[in-house]
């Protein structure tokens, strides 16, 4: 047994072979017009692979492979005991071949290695578990129509459903809409983001080496305005299921209403408000989690806690606790198992953060902490934490989505204030509160509009719990028994007596 240490994960990439072609019908293959985009590791700045570039006539193809499959009813109509047994046999393959997947993350977008084998991949392996644990536990229904019927209220399986996710956490966001989907009986197309294609593409191999049908689960990389718009126009997609921007996710509905209406389901941006008022008891624990919650994941969490709310009586000995917090996320080599903080996604992203740094100067807050972009090794995708007070709501750092480690903070000093500044978003993902008034923690919960709300801890998340947003943060939930209704139809069947 190897130290798994720097050394070792470093020699562990350089054997990396991964597959890089699209994933139809149980086969990999090239893109039809045998196009290629490189799949980049923004640490080294190497090719990691030449990654099929799949557009409209792959979709075509995976489409057909899904429908003749949901046809032929060897997944779609199996009893359901088969279907658990096939999806915990993936489970059991994603935990056989962590080492390879957390490395195929932590190379493709940055994450630290600790938080991919940690986090990403038992994360991943577990939703598996539950979604197949779910599969034949669920009854249907027969409602209550009086003597001279029976009617029926049964779950179908949609037919077709495609995913199109995003780059942060690309295995987890793959399972959260692959494993519902198919546990529903549905077949599926994934299309990953174009700047971490390669995990999703082993998730499809290691699928059929569990059992899955040919066809069942379709992979194909590519961009958004070429693979993922010919999911979203196609007709014979059912359903789509997408995890990425507001903007975009305002195209897919766009996309549905110009093709075939099919079901769309979007979880978009956040800027989640983190409220802390003076009555919290454990400040020193509210401070360490307004610090994961920002600069876990460089950042790059769209349920992130980015907006601080503070009361002002506690503002400056909670930004002292802050500070200190938040020097355990100075940025580092992410092949290091030390790393808490890796590389962002690439260096476009990484200006983009830039920019709204400056924008915070410019407008007048104060950069506390952090603010610069580091070089490292051969990569400038390094950024350090960064901390701005003296943010007021109007400003550009208080509104839009940051997607990197930013953190604004913003006081305020009654609970009344606290609820409207924390509600003033076009956004209504998360939201977190720390109290130790319980009338004051169900109050605010109340009047916050957010799909989850934490009390007295921050990124609530659990296979059990539905998450998702409202507003322009989307619709659908994500996770829990209720994300299997997005992949469904309900049928009646009366039956007159
Ligand atoms: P993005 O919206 O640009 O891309 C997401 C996906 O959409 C990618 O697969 C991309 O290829 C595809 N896409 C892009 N343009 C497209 C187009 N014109 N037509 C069809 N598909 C297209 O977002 P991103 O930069 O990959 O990720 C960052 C964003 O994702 C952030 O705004 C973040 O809030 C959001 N996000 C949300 C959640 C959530 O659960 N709500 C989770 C993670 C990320
Ligand atoms: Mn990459």
């Amino acid at each position: 047994m190897h130290a798994r240490d720097t050394a070792f994960w470093t020699a562990s990439a350089a054997t990396l072979r991964p597959a890089a072609q699209a994933y139809i019908n149980g086969r990999l293959q090239d893109a039809a017009d045998g196009r290629q985009f490189a799949s980049v590791c923004p640490h080294t700045g190497q090719t990691l692979a030449m990654v099929a570039r799949c557009d409209r006539a792959d979709v075509d193809a995976a489409v057909v492979a899904a429908r003749r499959s949901f046809d032929a009813g060897s997944w779609s109509r199996c009893h359901p005991r088969e279907r658990k047994v096939v999806l915990q046999r993936l489970a059991q393959l994603l935990r056989d071949n962590a080492d390879d997947l957390a490395l195929l993350d932590c190379l493709d977008m940055g994450k630290p290695i600790s938080d991919a084998l940690n986090i990403d991949v038992p994360a991943t392996a577990g939703l598996f578990d539950w979604y197949a644990e779910a599969c034949d536990k669920l009854y249907d229904e027969v409602a209550p129509t009086g003597p001279d019927a029976l009617a029926l209220v049964t779950r179908e399986p949609v037919g077709v459903v495609a995913a199109v996710i995003p780059w942060n956490f690309p295995l987890d966001m793959a399972a959260w809409k692959v494993a519902p989907a198919l546990a529903a009986g549905n077949s599926v197309l994934l299309k990953p983001a174009e700047q971490s294609p390669l995990s999703a593409i082993r998730l499809a191999q290691l699928a059929s080496e569990a059992g899955l049908p040919d066809g069942v689960l379709n992979v194909l990389p590519g961009y958004g305005e070429e693979a993922g718009q010919a999911m979203g126009l196609h007709p014979d997609i059912d359903c789509l299921s997408f995890t990425g921007s507001t903007e975009i996710g305002k195209r897919f509905l766009a996309y549905s209403a110009a093709s075939n209406m099919k079901m769309v389901w979007l979880e978009c941006g956040g800027k989640s408000p983190n409220l802390v008022f003076a009555d919290c008891a454990d400040l020193d624990a509210a401070a360490r989690k307004a610090a994961f919650g920002i600069y876990f994941n460089q950042g790059q969490v769209c349920s992130a806690s980015s907006r601080l709310l503070v009361e002002s009586s506690i503002h400056d000995c909670f930004v002292e606790k802050l500070l200190t917090e938040m020097a355990a996320f100075q940025p580092g080599n992410p092949l290091d198992p030390a790393t808490r903080q890796g590389t962002l996604v690439d260096a476009g992203h990484t200006a983009r953060v830039q920019g709204f740094i400056a924008s915070g100067l410019q407008q007048g807050a104060s950069l506390l902490s952090g603010g610069e972009r580091l070089h490292i090794g051969n990569s400038d995708c390094y950024l350090q934490p960064t901390l701005f007070t003296g943010v007021t709501p109007d400003m550009r750092i208080a509104r839009e989505e940051i997607f990197g480690p930013v953190l604004s903070v913003l006081r305020f000093d009654s609970e009344a204030e606290a609820i409207a500044m924390a509600n003033d978003s076009i956004y209504g993902l998360a939201a977190a509160v720390w109290t130790d008034q319980l009338r004051r923690a169900h109050r605010v919960a109340r009047a916050l509009r957010a799909g989850t709300v934490s009390v007295n801890t921050v990124d609530a998340l659990d296979p059990g719990v539905p998450f998702g947003g409202c507003k322009q943060s989307g619709f659908g939930r994500d996770l829990s028994l209720h994300a299997l209704d997005k992949f469904s139809q309900l049928k009646t069947t009366w039956i007159s007596l």
